[in-house]
């Protein structure tokens, strides 16, 4: 080969590199490149380069003015494959889908009642013997004494009252010794009283019983159980709902405290004297979703919490937050420190990302808040309400999760989703210089909206 040869050879390689460099899509999902998966769909996003068309599979996949584009192909069992392609570049996936394994049913099986203790507190007594869902009735304290009489799977059956069971994990309680001299407690005296902004209800017994929350409907019902003394051992105290509240259960030694306080108006139309806990969710090494152009939710988290710190302070709030650069904090943590400031009101900042199943690139787009409690639903409608009002982005509703950030019950809680991360038509959106400040100052005309309204 001469060196004229060489040169046109080059020349020619050069020129291939090139278009095949500049001119190809990106993919950024799916970010592990599995080969088995067990779940329903596999989920392709990513950047496509100028007027590039991405066809995944023979068809052709829309692409948002930015680049951005996702598809979500849904996959049989057994072996797939998915061939993902543009002018210049081709890809394919072989993913292997093994199905899912039915969650076995476990028998129930029931034994004469024994005494079991709780070993932490914030313990879940649940309706139940499920570890996931809306099914909490309480949050135990360490050292309350349960009656079990049966077991199904990970968890024990507790006896509360005459044909009122709960269920309990197994891991959470011990046996309390056989040579314990352990007597029934007894009711000692019940008291409730009211004060301007708030009600205190205490129950005291000489011992640590089982209680649960029922917060639906118009009243807040506390029952604390006392099985071992009489079947029908139950002592109630109905407290008829504030219009927006807040309320605490505390237990030492056997006496129950319930505090309710009312979530006080604030004055001249400012936020002032309202205390707020702002957490950008996920953070260092915890990217959380990415986005089709590679962005991640963690960075975007953080610029609407910090646009929200701005705009809450400028109305005369007082405000801390979790985590203020890209740092790793624990849930735990968050929770700590939100419990130290004593807040009214906890604001958790999250970008969505396509579920694994159901997966409609078109209908998982927009802002959805969700809220735990019954006594954070409004503000969480509020709060929606406002930024779909504000913000030209999709409504995707309000929705009750059990989420760890939300359980407590001493502040009003909330997390904003403000756009899937992975939809490309709110990738244009988030992606905005306006986007931070815009859904900042939405979540803050909600909380005020909702704070003043009668
Ligand atoms: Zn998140």
């Amino acid at each position: 080969m001469n060196y004229m040869q060489k040169k046109i050879i080059f020349f020619f390689l050069s020129v291939f590199i090139s278009i095949s460099s500049v001119q190809a899509y990106n993919l950024v999902l799916p970010k592990d490149k599995k080969s088995v998966t067990n779940k329903e769909y596999a989920l392709f996003a990513g950047k496509a380069l100028n007027t590039e068309t991405i066809i995944i599979n023979d068809k052709k996949i829309y692409t948002a003015p930015n680049g951005a584009f996702a598809h979500s192909v849904k996959l049989k069992n057994g072996h797939n494959r998915i061939v993902i392609r543009s002018d210049y570049s081709t890809r394919i996936y072989n993913l292997k889908k093994i199905p899912q394994i039915k969650q076995e049913k476990f028998p129930l099986k029931e034994f004469e009642p024994k005494r079991v203790i709780v070993k932490n507190d914030r313990t879940p007594l649940r309706q139940t013997p499920e570890k996931e869902g809306i099914n909490r009735i309480s949050h135990l304290f360490k050292g309350t004494t349960l009656l079990i009489n049966g077991a199904q799977g990970d968890f024990y059956r507790v006896y509360l009252s005459k044909n009122k069971y709960a269920w309990v994990l197994v891991n959470d309680v011990e046996e309390s010794k056989p040579n314990e001299k352990y007597k029934i407690p007894e009711f000692i005296t019940m008291n409730s009283d009211t004060y301007k902004n708030a009600s205190v209800h205490t129950i005291e017994f000489t011992g640590k019983l089982p209680y649960t929350i029922d917060e639906f409907g118009n009243d807040i019902v506390f029952k604390v159980y006392n099985p071992e003394y009489s079947q029908n051992s139950v002592y109630t105290i109905n407290i008829k709902k504030p219009e927006k509240y807040v309320y605490k259960t505390t237990l030492t030694n056997g006496t129950y405290v319930f505090k309710v306080n009312d979530i006080l108006k604030p004055e001249n139309n400012t936020l002032e004297g309202v205390k707020i806990v702002i957490d950008p969710g996920h953070g260092g090494s915890e990217t959380g979703a990415i986005g089709c152009l590679g962005d991640k939710e963690k960075d975007i988290a953080l610029k609407i919490g910090l646009e929200l710190q701005d705009r809450l302070r400028l109305m005369g709030a007082d405000t801390i937050m979790t985590r203020e650069c890209d740092g790793y904090i624990s849930l735990d943590d968050r929770i700590e420190l939100a419990q130290k400031f004593s807040p009214q009101i906890f604001v958790s900042i999250h970008l969505n990302s396509m579920p694994d199943i159901n997966v409609n690139i078109r209908k998982n787009r927009g802002t959805s808040v969700y809220y735990y409690n019954e006594n954070s639903k409004d503000i969480a409608r509020a709060v929606q309400k406002s930024i779909t009002k504000e913000l030209q982005i999709g409504d995707d509703g309000i929705r009750q999760k059990s989420l760890k950030v939300l359980r407590r019950t001493e502040y009003l809680s909330f997390l904003v989703e403000a756009a899937y991360m992975t939809n490309p038509l709110d990738s244009v959106l988030y992606r905005d210089d306006g986007f931070a400040y815009n859904t900042a100052k939405a979540i803050a005309d909600g909380i005020l909206n909702y704070l003043t309204c009668d």
